[in-house]
């Protein structure tokens, strides 16, 4: 053993280890608990130092299997209701096992017509779903913060191309800060973006106008109106501590009205434009410059998924590509090359999975996915606000519940710290995974509905196990 050259007739086998493990995995799912610390234990397995000589390809198949399906935190079950977590729909699942046999170089045309034929397909689709014009150009990417920095490369590239300069030719240097203006629902992960594009983590001037980040447009009107130059607004469709929106159409009219740049982060809540009942939620995003979401939150693909539509797509090929590398494909190539249009280069078949899923399950399948989890977070929503040991700290707007646990009689200056322990014990009891916040100085749950498998049962279960850890300290 050592050479897989030596084991290539166990290429078959291997897989046939995952597939007959996923049978009881998956039926598992919905009783075991998220997380069983106990099982932790059986990290050591996979430690120990280089092997010298291989263990082989079944062996160490088997290993990985034993340890992972005991050990795996087991989100995609129905009670992963910790940050923004969603799960895997079956066709999603094995739309990227596919991915994964086929093994596609997927950033190119000529390394993959496939997979560049199933991209497009995909955001044909996404964009659909969305109500975004056809007319946006698009790519996956492997997450959020991914579709947040291409969205904001190209905002960038645009804000430079008004003064006059290729930013991604020639960088930064000797141009002004570029104004970057959002609410206080501005997510980390835009930060995150702003870093790495050179632009500085804290470069957003936030615009709130109260303590949970609601968007002030007043102030963020006369700020616009005071800069020199063209400006790069930020929105965010579901805010991450209660699933609230900022008013997109509000945003793209004073993009409109100010000539500036309007960038949309709905990892999750751009989700609402599936459902006629809830799209009202991101009206105007039609209107935004670049938008972003996430494959692997709410339409349930396997991790790694994100998405970024711009409205201009010949400004994605101007911020990322081309190369002028001889042996790439040249600008003129007239097929689409993904990895010319965000920021990486090669790339796994990420459309695989979305397609399988769309295809599968199609609009009403999606949307109704959707307008179940909104169902279920009014649920939890209605029963918190009933009930006399809870309280609900925000509306309930789309698949977050904002809440706390707080009976008659504990005083105000204990709650948080009685929260901040109910999350603290949630995590490990593990039946239920749901962590804490700070809203408005509260520490308060969040959970997030979003899973596919997610049932009334598993609400309610969620609601009596925070009870249940709660009466163990106010007994
Ligand atoms: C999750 C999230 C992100 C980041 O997404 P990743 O997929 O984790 O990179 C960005 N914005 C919002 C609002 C989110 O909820």
């Amino acid at each position: 053993m050592s050479d897989p050259l030596h084991e290539r007739d166990q290429a078959a086998a291997a897989l046939d280890m995952v597939a007959k493990a996923a049978g009881p995995y998956l039926d598992s799912l919905g009783d075991r608990p998220v997380h069983d610390h106990r099982a932790d234990i059986l990290l050591d397995l996979l430690d120990g130092s280089l092997p010298e000589h291989g263990e082989g390809t079944l062996d160490s198949v088997e290993l990985l299997l034993r340890v992972g399906t005991e050990a795996a935190t087991h989100s995609s079950g129905p009670r992963f209701f910790h940050f923004i977590v969603g799960g895997s729909t079956p066709a999603a699942q094995a739309g990227d096992w596919v991915t994964s046999l086929l093994d596609q170089a997927g950033g190119l045309w000529l390394t993959s017509p496939f997979a560049a034929r199933a991209e497009t397909v995909a955001l044909r689709w996404l964009k659909d779903l969305f109500g975004l014009p056809q007319s946006y150009g698009g790519v996956l990417t492997p997450s959020a913060t991914f579709a947040n920095l291409t969205g904001l490369a190209c905002a960038r590239q645009w804000w430079g191309e008004c003064h006059g300069r290729d930013v991604a030719a020639d960088g930064l240097a000797g141009l002004p800060p570029m104004p970057v203006l959002a609410g206080g629902y501005l997510h980390p992960s835009s930060r995150k973006a702003l870093l790495t594009l050179g632009c500085g983590r804290d470069s957003a001037r936030i615009f709130a106008r109260d303590d949970a980040g609601r968007v002030d447009l007043a102030a963020m009107e006369r700020e616009l109106e005071r800069v020199d130059g063209p400006a790069v607004i930020v929105g965010n469709a579901g805010e991450v501590n209660t699933g609230d929106f900022d008013p997109i159409g509000d945003l793209a009219d004073l993009a409109e009205r100010y000539g500036a740049w309007l960038h949309v982060d709905g990892a999750f809540g751009l989700f609402a434009a599936a459902s006629p009942r809830l799209s009202h939620l991101v009206e105007g995003v039609e209107r935004a410059h670049s938008v972003t979401a996430d494959g692997h939150k709410w339409l349930n693909v396997p991790y790694e998924s994100g998405f970024a539509f711009v409205r201009e797509q010949g400004l994605m090929g101007r911020t990322f590509g081309p190369w002028g590398a001889a042996y790439l494909p040249a600008e003129d190539d007239p097929h689409l090359n993904y990895n010319c249009l965000g920021p990486e280069s090669s790339r796994r078949a990420r459309a695989l999975p979305i397609w399988a899923t769309l295809r599968a399950y199609g609009r009403q399948g999606n949307r109704e996915m959707v307008e179940r989890h909104h169902a279920l977070a009014l649920r939890l929503g209605e029963i918190v606000e009933s009930a006399p040991d809870l309280e609900l700290l925000a509306p309930v707007r789309l698949c977050v519940v904002c809440f706390r646990y707080r009976p008659p009689g504990v005083p105000e200056e204990e709650v948080n710290a009685l929260n901040a322990w109910i999350g603290e014990e949630l995590l490990a009891d593990g039946r239920v995974y749901a962590g804490t916040t700070t809203y408005r100085g509260m520490t308060a749950l969040r959970p997030a509905i979003l899973n596919w498998r997610t049932t009334e049962a598993d609400i309610d279960l969620l609601v009596s196990v925070v009870r249940e850890i709660a009466a163990r300290r106010t007994r």
